[in-house]
């Protein structure tokens, strides 16, 4: 089983120094910066996931490479942009796509095959997916077709059949390297392995099915129930955005052979309570933000509610003896008041006492194997500024691979 994470840019710089919260003067992000696969211990995916969408934008949306980043990826191919060659153990794969749930609510996806076999060539990657156009919904009545509801669904399921069958003919005319992924499309598990049967029978040997990111695990199981019924004992299965962990086994044993999702990380960040995660919970990171960077605080200052060397008093309090906590020189009661004093000044709404005071007393990075906890500490549980937030999303991917590989002896076991 292999997992791909779904590249975004998403680097830490090695040189920020978390007490003065400065990076090093001569700092050249692509030269300095670094990917999870370098600052781990081992890399905590089996290869990177591309999306045009992401490096070359849409008409409508621009991508998150910059001009520079563009033409380097471009002129270099992905192994070397991503230092992919750069790390011990079994190389590193990667894979492009096409980035489809940021063309969803076009009528049809901006790329035709050409343009996108040019970028899988151009960047050299090991996989590319063809162009796809994704369903949003899921309604096994759909199957009927008289049904009104699945004529849009239907249309793009077709459209996206069409696109593979380009996409597969086009390739040997470019001799490409890349191995052909086609997506099947569907909103049921018959649509799905209706899909799956034609992309067979176009010759695809490896079929991503995609849209699958909104649904419930039993609906995905079931998709991938019916699409092993058809499926060839030689065609494997990628799941596009999917990473449900305690239902790996099952997905392995209808032919999933790889998936990939950027769920790991991004929930570091974005999640209201599981930032943190070990082998067998997660944890709420310690939100401590900057008085300069938080709109709701700095609105509030500015309409006099809230004092700005106050809340500058009690921001650094937090941070002061949070690290003091770490180095075992201050108690758990007074950290825990100054971030929910701090807490009532921005937000105060919800309480997080009860779950700061659990990660506080397990403190958890101080027995952490992932290479990034040992070296900055309590920082990595700290919700506050990209450079903490990131490294905890990279610690989140070793242990989610760490979850994975003991997920996966059970089946071998
Ligand atoms: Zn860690």
């Amino acid at each position: 089983m292999k997992f791909f994470f779904p590249d975004s840019q998403d680097q830490i710089d090695p040189s920020f120094d978390f007490a003065s919260e400065e990076r090093a003067l001569h700092r050249v992000r692509q030269r300095d910066d670094r990917y999870a696969h370098e600052v781990l211990v081992h890399p905590p995916f089996d290869g990177i996931l591309v999306s045009k969408t992401i490096v070359d934008g849409t008409r409508q949306t621009t991508g998150k490479y910059t001009l520079a980043q563009r033409h380097r990826l471009y002129r270099n191919g992905a192994r070397r942009f991503f230092r992919l060659d750069h790390i011990d153990g079994a190389p590193l794969q990667s894979m492009g796509d096409c980035g489809a749930f940021s063309y969803v609510r076009e009528d049809v996806p901006p790329y035709t095959p050409e343009e996108v076999i040019a970028f899988y060539a151009e960047c050299g990657f090991d996989l590319g997916v063809s162009v796809d156009h994704v369903i949003l919904g899921f309604d096994p009545a759909a199957d009927d077709p008289a049904s009104e509801l699945g004529a849009e669904w239907r249309r793009r399921q077709q459209l996206t059949l069409e696109l593979a069958a380009e996409f597969l003919a086009a390739c040997p005319a470019r001799t490409v390297r890349f191995e052909p992924v086609g997506v099947a499309q569907g909103w049921s598990p018959r649509s799905y392995a209706a899909a799956v049967r034609q992309l067979q029978r176009m010759g695809y040997q490896r079929i991503a099915l995609g849209g699958m990111v909104p649904l419930k695990t039993g609906e995905i199981l079931a998709c991938v129930r019916a699409v092993d019924d058809i499926r060839r004992a030689t065609t494997q299965l990628h799941l596009l955005g999917i990473s449900r962990c305690d239902t790996i086994s099952a997905f392995a044993s209808h032919g999933v052979t790889s998936f990939d999702s950027t769920s790991p990380f991004r929930q570091a960040f974005k999640d209201d309570h599981d930032n943190y995660y070990t082998l067998d919970r997660a944890y709420t990171a310690l939100r401590v933000p900057q008085v300069d960077g938080n709109t709701k605080l700095k609105a509030r200052i500015r309409a006099g509610r809230v004092g700005q060397a106050a809340a500058l008093d009690l921001e650094q309090a937090c941070l002061r003896l949070l690290r003091a906590y770490d180095a075992g020189t201050t108690p758990l009661t007074p950290v825990l008041d100054a971030l929910r004093g701090y807490d009532e000044l921005f937000d105060g709404r919800c309480d997080r006492t009860d779950a700061y005071r659990e990660l506080l007393n397990d403190r958890p990075w101080q027995h952490c194997p992932c290479g990034i906890c040992y070296m900055v500490g309590i920082d990595v549980a700290i919700f506050r500024g990209s450079e903490r937030n990131k490294r905890r999303g990279f610690h989140n991917l070793f242990v989610f691979h760490q979850r994975l590989q003991r997920e996966l002896a059970t089946i071998t076991a």
